[in-house]
């Protein structure tokens, strides 16, 4: 059977691939060390169709550990939501320098084509918009997100020096904000924020003036994005945006949560973090043109099956 491997495999993005890729039908490789993730997140999945290795990529992946016949890597490991990568400032910066290096050397190992999880933060605040592949980014070194930019900047240096020294088949993948269910409802992300506090009949706490903006793609649209970059051929060495184009204020987007939620809309204005961007938005026309991807789920739609998934599981 065709085989993957897919490094945080048991979080949020990274188990919604894992699915797809099942149902492709390939075998996967779940590498997780557990830290944001959860096996809970893969356990609809028989062991035939998933291996699940607890393991910190930080450490060398052990090879003896894996089937031979690898042929996909994709590398999701790292905390994602600004209170958890602060919370592991340090395992954060190491995943996405030594972690990405591991998961390069398994890719190496196996000849398998390799997809990079990088992050629109690699922009910082962007002074430019919409953000092209060719912007390079406004980001500090040394403020309190630098931890997952800097080190998620790194990873791509070290992902390009990869295909330039041993030839190896990778593409760069450029997440914006991205959403649906498993998020964690206390994961500290205007998502499960604003819908947790809809659903409980709380004001939504809108931090600064609302004025800044994100571009938010639903999970299923993310994994035909990941999903295409690991299994179409030409694209080694690309560096690649994936996200939803329609830009919207965080004040706009609380508006839609609380109508979506049917709940009236109330907001309590909360200190602005530090170096928060003040605005965030993809130009995905390499996108378009290489993957033949665009986003197709409405945020109406995604925000729907969102909030009915935290209903479920918070049962509220
Ligand atoms: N945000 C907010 N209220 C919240 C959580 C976040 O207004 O309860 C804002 C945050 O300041 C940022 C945007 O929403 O401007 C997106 O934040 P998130 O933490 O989801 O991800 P980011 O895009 O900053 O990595």
């Amino acid at each position: 059977m065709r085989t993957a491997l897919v490094t945080g495999g048991a979080g949020f993005i990274g188990s919604h691939l894992t699915d797809r890729l099942v149902r492709e039908g390939y075998h996967v490789v779940v590498v997780d060390n557990l830290a944001t993730g959860s096996w809970s997140n893969v356990a609809h999945h028989s062991n035939e169709r998933v291996t699940r290795l607890e393991w910190d990529v930080i450490q060398p992946i052990p090879l003896e550990r894996l089937p031979k016949n690898i042929e996909l890597v994709a590398h999701l490991a790292s905390p994602a939501s600004p209170i958890h990568y602060r919370r592991l400032a340090l395992e954060t910066l190491w995943v996405n320098s030594r972690g990405t290096g591991n998961a390069l050397d398994v890719a190496r190992q196996f000849g398998a084509r390799f997809v990079l999880g990088s992050t629109s933060e690699t922009y910082g605040d962007p002074k430019v918009t919409p953000q092209r592949e060719s912007y390079w980014g406004n980001v500090n070194p040394i403020g309190p997100r630098a931890c997952y930019d800097e080190s998620k900047r790194f990873g791509e240096a070290l992902t390009m020096e990869y295909v330039r020294e041993f030839d190896l088949d990778a593409v760069i993948l450029r997440f914006f904000n991205c959403y649906g269910p498993r998020m964690q409802s206390e994961d500290g992300r205007v998502v499960p924020n604003f819908i947790m506090q809809a659903l409980r009949e709380e004001a939504l706490t809108v931090y600064g003036n609302g004025s800044q903006t994100r571009s938010f793609c639903y999970v299923s649209d993310e994994v035909d994005a990941i999903y295409r970059a690991l299994t179409m051929t030409g694209l080694k060495g690309q560096v690649i945006n994936v996200g939803n184009p329609e830009e919207r204020t965080i004040l706009d987007f609380a508006k839609q949560v609380a109508e979506v939620a049917g709940v009236a809309l109330e907001l309590a204005e909360r200190p602005l973090p530090v170096d928060d961007p003040t605005n965030r938005c993809p130009d995905i026309q390499k996108a378009r043109t290489l993957l033949g991807w665009e986003p197709k789920v409405s945020l109406r739609d995604g925000l729907a099956a969102t909030i009915e998934y935290f209903r479920e599981v918070s049962k509220i």
